[in-house]
This record gives structure tokens, C-alpha cells and sequence, in this order.
């Protein structure tokens, strides 16, 4: 967007740092230019090892890439539970177009034929009023030119909430949590599969799975935010 029109918009709708509410300028989107900075980013080293740690074994991902470091008490982790119980939608969809902006290169050499999010349950989505990885799959696509496939996979239990559980507690929580939508067509197709916070994978390598048995060629896994 050109700057004059962004700078009308934001006489009209100031916009604020989602980590220290500070006034935003033009130039900036999510976080001001000082909270941007402190951001940890996931090191290319750093993602070849949870590569291997996450996906190698399975065989269900053939590539991961997150962009920032999902630290206690930091920026991402204030930006992302807004996203998710502050009702901040928009976030979202910041959010993504900065995740592919940022990691076009990646992105593009996937040369995938679709978007799609990592669904939450209807239970859920009621309770919270929207899946957040929704909004932000949707800037990824918008961003990227990748065509946004929203609703291939449908999530058919409502699993309980995984941040207290270990790797195997998780995958044995999501293992057959997923149902793929029969309407719709996916053979052949590359897809990259998004998430906000990518912890162990579990969750996207169940995603995956069901695409892949479904005729999918490749899945791909992009994340916002990288965690322990
Ligand atoms: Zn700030």
C-alpha cells in the first residue's frame, strides 16, 4: 500500500506495537521498529535440527520453516495470545503477510499449490470466535499469490489443549483428530500447511498425513513462531 494512503489510514485508525502499544508509524506493521528488533528469528542451523527432531523420522513434511522464536513473556508470545484470546483477528493476517514476506525465497521454491490452516474443532472455534491459524494462512496465501484452501481437513474430535503434554502424550492426543474433507480434490497438489506456534509437530504431521493418504504430492509446514 502506498505510504501517503497508510499514513490517511492511520489518522483514521491509529495502529499500535502489539507487544508495548506504542504508536505506530506508516512504516510500521505488528510491532514498532524497537520491539521488531529485539525479536528473536529461528537461525537456519537452528531449523535444520528441529527439522530433524520434528519431521525427519515420519517422512510426512518435506520442508519447515518458521520465522521467529516463540520466547516466554516475549513480543511473539504477546502478539499470538492476542491473536488468539484478544480477538485481535487482524493480527493474523498481519502477521502472515510478514511471515511471507519474509520468507519468500523459502516459499517460492516449494512452489506449492495451496494455503491451507490447521483447523481447530467447532467447539473450540465457538469458544474463541475464529481459528487464528485461519487468518493467518490467509495473509500467507494473500501475500504469496498461493491459493488459499481453507477447509480441506476437518477436525473431528475436540482434543483437549496440548500445552501440557509431552511429545508422545501429543501424538497419541491428535492421532485421528483430523477428517479430510471429501468435497474437495488434493491429488497431485503441494500444499504448505499452517500453523501459529509449531511445538512438536504433531499436530501438522497428523495434518499431513491424512492429505498425503488423500493423494496429496508434497506437504510443506510454515509456522509463525517456532517454540520449545
Ligand atoms: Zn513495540
Amino acid at each position: 500500500m502506498i505510504l501517503v494512503l497508510k499514513s490517511f489510514l492511520d489518522f483514521l485508525l491509529p495502529r499500535f506495537c502489539f507487544n508495548c502499544s506504542t504508536k505506530l508509524t506508516p512504516r510500521e506493521s505488528l510491532f514498532c521498529s524497537s520491539c521488531r528488533f529485539k525479536i528473536a528469528r529461528v537461525s537456519p542451523e537452528r531449523l535444520a535440527r528441529e527439522f530433524e527432531r520434528k519431521f525427519e523420522a515420519d517422512k510426512l513434511i518435506s520442508g519447515f520453516r518458521s520465522l521467529y522464536l516463540f520466547e516466554t513473556g516475549g513480543a511473539v508470545q504477546n502478539a499470538i495470545h492476542q491473536m488468539k484470546y484478544g480477538n485481535v483477528f487482524l493480527i493474523g493476517s498481519i502477521l502472515g503477510k510478514s511471515v511471507a514476506r519474509e520468507l519468500k525465497e523459502y516459499i517460492e521454491e516449494w512452489n506449492a499449490d495451496f494455503v491451507a490452516p490447521v483447523p481447530i474443532h467447532k467447539l473450540r472455534r465457538a469458544e474463541r470466535g475464529y481459528n487464528q491459524s485461519f487468518y493467518l494462512a490467509r495473509g500467507i496465501a494473500s501475500e504469496s499469490g498461493i491459493k488459499f484452501m481453507p477447509r480441506l481437513i476437518k477436525r473431528k474430535r475436540y482434543t483437549s489443549t496440548q500445552t501440557t503434554l509431552n511429545l508422545a502424550e501429543r501424538k497419541l492426543n491428535v492421532k485421528d483428530a483430523f477428517l479430510f474433507n471429501r468435497r474437495k480434490d488434493v491429488a497431485g497438489k503441494v500444499i504448505i500447511l499452517v500453523d501459529d506456534v509449531i511445538t512438536t509437530g504433531s499436530t501438522i504431521s497428523e495434518c499431513a498425513k491424512i492429505l498425503l493418504d488423500n493423494g496429496a504430492l508434497r506437504i510443506y509446514a510454515l509456522s509463525a513462531a517456532l517454540a520449545e
